[in-house]
């Protein structure tokens, strides 16, 4: 059943070729226990391994039940082993992290068989040679005899042809060695076993058959006692590692490393954390500003001015001008000064802005040229107050919720459009020019109580402005008294400082309920100037021609007409209803020309997109900085790998003799790579996650509205796994090669 044919067997030693098989014939049938015999170095293991196909002859041929290995390939000799052949070595060679029944289950793994029948041969084959009450202890903690046997047992399992024997008793005490030799000789009966021995008298003892090797050369033959059966030609049938075998032979041999295997995860989830962190804060930024867009900005009115400012080629007034479909090979031409566009607010705009849903808006205020004319008292005589210096304006907030965006120092907030409150800085600052302005000294300590309720008088048209002969109209400075007395009076009923909410710096002043400019235009629409003006086309200040333009001006600053707005705000209360009055203005625009069409500035929506922007930004270059210690752990991972597969060449090259293929060794360590890749990625995720809680401590510490600056998300941290697998996977996937290329007689010969 096996011929060798004038085998030789040839070594390069540098640059000598050392010839350590001479031409050997031998041929052995099914049922021969066949010793070889020799001294050191004649060349008995390498005809066992040649046999055995674990190492290749150099000339010759190898003839396996009729069929010639001339041309078999890698596969096939990694097949034979697997299938045809046993070996039981001087040094057991048994992986230490495995147990008993995993090494001996190992070469069927290699060979596909199923979980449950390869059990049921491994423990067939343990309990045959009387260990299967071993069967879950590691190899380290037998004696050599048992350790032995487990051998005999793997080599047993696929039940191969021939057994192959390196001095299988070489270790043992000769008590020992005669158990083992029974055993293999009681093997010998229905198999070929092949046995290397330097002891005469075993070989004497236990051998049906001795052949005698000096110098790579047979010089003695006892020859066959049985007679040859007839070949039956030969078919092996492949092998293949499973990746999950794999996995588990990896896992295990981490298992014995725990201490380095954490270190060696430890540091290179270095960079997973760095990258986590990066993605958490900006995932937490990101969150929070569209919660601020959410809940603070989305009180920020949306605002239509005549003159509607762009900020930059996005703004709709500037994409407005690309054509709706233009030609493939268009180019289209864009003037950034058309993009500074005068919304014209017709009457039919006006109309269909009054058809809003009311659902959608909380208010919508329209800005005058109306500058009122306010009078105070000073030490009890009336004077016309500097409005520049005062910032008389309405609340530029939702005003059914002041209490939200104005913290009340004293006093209550306006019921009604005659009351008002005095809007001071932080702790109660007030400028000056302000203090001064509302009729006290400045040099004297102001007190809270000092300005509750003080009354301010908005001067009518009729009592302040007098008409003159010759139809020019001037301001009655000489009796202030009567303007006073005809005059609105409103009161500063509360004093006020802003909240972060209100988004207002440096306005301070007296602020007024929207209503008051209302009703004080409605007070003044019907006065004898309007008319006069309305009548006129001359101004009914100096006389001066007034185009229609001018004329419009002129009427609008002496409060003469609401209906032409140089600005309307529109308050709203959730990003959808903001949305809903954005395509209420886009269906007016529908089918409009350019110059009819209404753009609206949304500051809000603005503000967070360009925050939005810095902070993809950021992050993107923090996590690129944060991966350079991705690809540094990658690098180590490599490293880590190599020395692996140093220290596991011996567990190569029992896999190789087992019949594991070149792949199934790079599958092996590329197993390792990968869980400590994995291994790596959950556990920076998980630290990353745990110091999101320090962080959004230390965060809150530092300012109130950076609570949960940190926030991870689930799908971050999968894809931070996988780059972690993937990219350790890559470090490793060198050293796994060279792995796969390591001989396995010298990966077996390793101590
Ligand atoms: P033994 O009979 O002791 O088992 P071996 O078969 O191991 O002898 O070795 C036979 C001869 O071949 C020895 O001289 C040994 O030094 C040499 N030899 C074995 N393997 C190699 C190798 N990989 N490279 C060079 N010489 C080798
Ligand atoms: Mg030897």
């Amino acid at each position: 059943m096996l011929l060798l044919k004038d085998i030789v067997k040839d070594y390069r030693v540098g640059e000598r070729i050392f010839r350590a098989l001479k031409g050997i014939n031998l041929e052995f049938h099914q049922g021969e226990f066949v010793a070889i015999l020799g001294p050191s170095g004649c060349g008995k293991t390498t005809t066992l391994n040649i046999i055995g196909g674990l190492d290749r002859y150099t000339s010759g041929d190898l003839v396996i039940n009729g069929t010639s290995t001339k041309n078999f390939k890698e596969q096939d000799w990694d097949a034979y082993r697997n299938n045809s052949i046993g070996f039981v070595f001087q040094s057991y060679n048994l992986i230490s992290h495995l147990s008993v029944l995993d090494n001996v289950e190992l070469g069927m793994k290699l060979s596909g068989i199923g979980a449950a029948e390869r059990r049921e041969k491994a423990m067939a084959v343990l309990k045959r040679v009387g260990l299967e009450s071993q069967v879950h202890k590691r190899p380290t903690k037998l004696s050599g005899g048992e350790k032995q046997r487990v051998a005999i047992a793997r080599a047993l399992l696929n039940d191969p042809d021939i057994i192959l024997a390196d001095e299988p008793t070489g270790a043992l005490d000769s008590t020992t060695a005669h158990e083992i030799l029974n055993l293999i000789q009681e093997i010998s009966k229905e198999k070929l076993v092949i046995m290397v021995t330097h002891a005469r008298t075993y070989a004497e003892e236990y051998a049906s058959r001795i052949v005698e090797l000096k110098d790579g050369e047979v010089i003695a033959d006892s020859g066959s006692t049985v007679p040859p059966c007839p070949d039956e030609g030969y078919e092996p049938k492949k092998t293949s590692m499973s990746f999950f075998t794999a996995l588990k032979l990896s896992f295990n041999n981490l298992r014995t490393k725990k201490f380095r295997t954490v270190v060696t995860a430890l540091a290179s989830s270095i960079g997973i954390i760095g990258v986590g962190l990066v993605l958490s804060i900006s995932n937490g930024f990101s969150n929070q500003l569209s919660e601020i867009e959410q809940e603070q900005l989305v009180g920020l009115p949306i605002l239509i001015g005549r003159e509607q400012m762009s900020i930059g080629f996005d703004q709709a007034g500037a994409t407005a001008y690309i054509p709706e479909d233009p030609e493939e090979n268009e180019i289209v031409v864009w003037d950034p000064d058309s993009t500074l566009h005068t919304n014209v607010f017709t009457a039919e705009f006006l109309n269909h802005l009054e058809s809003l849903d009311e659902e959608v808006y909380t208010n919508i205020h329209y800005e005058f040229g109306y500058i009122p004319t306010i009078l105070t008292e000073r030490d009890g005589t009336p004077e016309i107050m500097d409005l520049s210096q005062l910032g008389f304006s309405n609340f530029v907030v939702p005003e059914d919720d002041l209490a939200r965006y104005y913290d009340l120092k004293a006093g209550t907030f306006p019921t009604n459009p005659t009351e008002v409150v005095l809007l001071m800085d932080e702790y109660s600052v007030l400028e000056r020019d302000i203090i001064e302005a509302l009729g006290y000294d400045p040099d004297e300590t102001l007190y809270y109580e000092d300005v509750l309720g003080k009354e301010l008088y908005v001067a009518l048209n009729d009592d302040l402005y007098v008409e003159q002969a010759g139809g020019v109209f001037l301001p009655n400075f000489t009796d202030l008294q009567s303007v006073v007395d005809g005059g609105v009076t409103i009161t500063i009923v509360g004093l006020v400082e802003a909240t972060e909410d209100a988004l207002e710096y440096g306005n301070e002043g007296i602020k007024y309920l929207y209503d008051l400019k209302t009703d004080l235009l409605a007070q003044n629409s019907g006065s004898d100037i309007c008319v006069a003006q309305q009548n006129s086309n001359q101004s009914v200040f100096d006389l001066t021609a007034l185009t229609d333009e001018e004329k419009e001006q002129v009427l609008s600053f002496i409060g003469c007409n609401d209906s032409n707005p140089f600005l309307i705000q529109i308050y709203t209360d959730s990003v959808e209803h903001k949305e809903a009055i954005k395509e209420h203005i886009a269906l007016f625009n529908a089918d409009r020309d350019i110059d009819d069409k209404i753009f609206e500035t949304d500051l809000a929506e603005a503000i967070g997109e360009t925050l939005g922007t810095l902070i993809t930004s950021i992050s993107v270059v923090l996590s690129a900085f944060a991966s350079i210690s991705l690809v540094v752990s990658s690098v180590m991972i490599g490293v880590i790998i190599y020395i692996s597969v140093l220290e596991r060449t011996k567990e190569i090259g029992i896999i190789r003799s087992l019949g594991g293929r070149k792949k199934d060794i790079s599958r092996v360590f590329n197993a390792e790579s990968v869980i400590i890749g994995a291994f790596a990625g959950l556990l920076g995720i998980a630290i990353t996650f745990v110091l999101t809680f320090p962080i959004n401590a230390l965060a809150v510490n530092y300012d109130e509205s950076l609570a949960n600056v940190a926030q991870v998300n689930v799908i971050h941290l999968i894809l931070l796994v996988i780059i972690s697998t993937i990219l350790t996977f890559i470090g490793g996937f060198i050293p796994s090669r060279l792995a796969a290329r390591k001989d396995p007689v010298e990966a077996l010969r390793v101590e």
